[in-house]
Formats: C-alpha cells, structure tokens, sequence
C-alpha cells in the first residue's frame, strides 16, 4: 500500500500512515457511487456503483493497490449496486448486504459470497463498520460509519431527511460523506417532471443543498474535520449552488475542510481525522 501526499493524502505526525483511516469517494452522482476506505493493509468499499474497471482505476489513481476485503451495500437503487457482481469478483471482496436490500436484487447478488448485514457492527481488519438506519425510499436503506481509533467517518447520501438515529450519527464522524442532491429553486425549473419531483424533494428521497446545510451546522459534533458533498444531481444542481447553501449555513469558513465529490473523478485520499487518530489493533 502506497499513501501519496501528492494525492491529497495527509499524514499526522507522530501517527504512521499504517495507523490512520483514509477515504476516497471514488464517484458519486445518480450514474454510480462508489467510496474506498483504508487503514493499515485493509482496505473496502461502500457501494457498488461504479464499474470494476473504473472501480480499480480510481482506486490506483488514489495511490491505494490494495484488493478490498468487503464491499458493503447501502441499498438497492441500482447506482449503489449495479457492478456489485463485477466488483465482488474481480477483487475477492466479502459483500456484506442486508436481507431487506438482497431481496430486492437477488439476481445481481446470486452466486456471490454475501454476508447478512444486521443491525451491529462488522470489524474488517483495524476497522469497524457500523450500519445505521436511514430514511430514504428503498427496502432497508442504511448508511455507514466507520471508525478506526478515534476516527470515525459517515456516509449518507440517498437520505430524504436527517432523523433523530441519523443526526446521533453524524455528531460522531470526525470525516463526512454527506448528501447535498439538489437545490430546490433549480429542480422546480428543471426537466423534471412533477411526480418526480415529489419523490425526489419528499421525505424519503434526497437532501436538497439548503437542508444538507442545515443540518450540518445543526448536528456536526466539535471533531468533524472534513467534509465532502456528494450525490450532486446533475439536471438540479451545480457545484455553484452548493457552495451558497453552505456559506449561508456555514458561513464563509468553518473549523472543518469542505470539497465535492464528483461523478466522473475520484476524491483525493483524504485522512478522516487528522489528531492522534489512532487504530485499535485487530
Ligand atoms: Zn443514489
Ligand atoms: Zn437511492
């Protein structure tokens, strides 16, 4: 495993790479998501969205060669789980699913070595993998944190408003994959039609930029250092956009880094906690 700070990668004095919780997310957007974690020699995946090939070109271009151990899923819409099959095979991964979600895409899933995900943590080499209930309209939708030390990173995307389990969630995370889909102005003008709109803007779709703001400053605990907005909608929203709904929320600087997550190009290999983050021997 190569770390390259030219990638963005940030190493913590005193704490060796080997020791830390990294994340790229490798795309994201309604054509596929994909997010890597690493820590030490382990390394998995949080969707399946993207090919097996760009699956393992972006992890490369992130410096990480690692095969991962498991691939969790979120849910069933097919831009979280389309390559699942591909993924799994061509890297040996462990897919972790749970029954709600693996119903619903049996075929996708048939033949592959699946683990039932439940309701309580998986430990996967130095790292533990907690799935937290998430209101959005699929079967049994989930999001992730997953800690390392005193990291803890969380991804929610595909979520139609932050409840009591998920604000709990996202008060722990010290780095943050959060949904900012569309603005609300913009998807009202747009192509799309209303019942799409509907389900889209409702309670069980997707976080338009100004709630994803909102409830970043509302419920982002003290650690967080990092945050990346992700599953931007491509026909209601712009780069533009999001930044506004978080300088209105935010303002203009926060105590933590703000990026984007993009559909067609990996993140940078970014440190989920940048102060003595520390993982638990496995
Ligand atoms: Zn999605
Ligand atoms: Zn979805």
């Amino acid at each position: 495993m190569r770390v390259d700070a030219r990638s963005g990668g940030l190493y913590n004095a005193g704490v060796s790479a080997s020791e830390q919780l990294f994340f790229s997310v490798l795309g994201s957007g309604s054509a596929g998501n994909c997010v890597l974690v690493q820590a030490g020699n382990t390394s998995l995946l949080l969707d399946a969205g993207l090919s097996a090939r760009a699956t393992a070109e972006r992890m490369a271009a992130c410096g990480v060669t690692l095969k991962p151990a498991a691939l969790f899923i979120t849910h069933e819409h097919a831009d979280h789980v389309q390559h699942v099959a591909r993924v799994a095979q061509s890297t040996g991964a462990e897919v972790w699913i749970n029954a709600g979600t693996q119903r619903k895409c049996e075929q996708r899933v048939a033949g592959l070595p699946c683990r039932e995900l439940g309701t309580t943590p998986v430990r996967v080499g130095p790292m533990l993998v907690e799935p937290v209930a998430k209101p959005h309209d699929a079967a049994d939708p989930v999001g992730f944190l997953v800690h390392c030390g005193t990291a803890t990173l969380g991804f929610f995307t595909d979520l139609g408003h932050v409840d009591a389990t998920v604000a709990a969630a996202l008060r722990r995370c010290t780095a943050l994959i959060m949904e900012a889909n569309h603005d609300s102005a913009v998807m009202e003008r747009g192509p799309y039609p209303p019942w799409l709109r509907a389900r889209v803007g409702g309670r069980t779709g997707h976080m338009n930029n100004a709630d994803s703001a909102r409830a970043i400053a509302e419920h982002a605990g003290p650690q967080l250092q990092e945050l990346v907005l992700a599953h931007l909608s491509r026909e209601n929203n712009t780069t533009e956009h999001v930044r506004q709904a978080m300088v209105a929320a935010l303002g203009e600087r926060s105590r933590f880094t703000r990026r984007l997550s993009l559909q067609d190009r990996a993140t940078p290999l970014l440190a989920a906690a940048r102060g003595g983050a520390m993982c638990a021997a496995s």
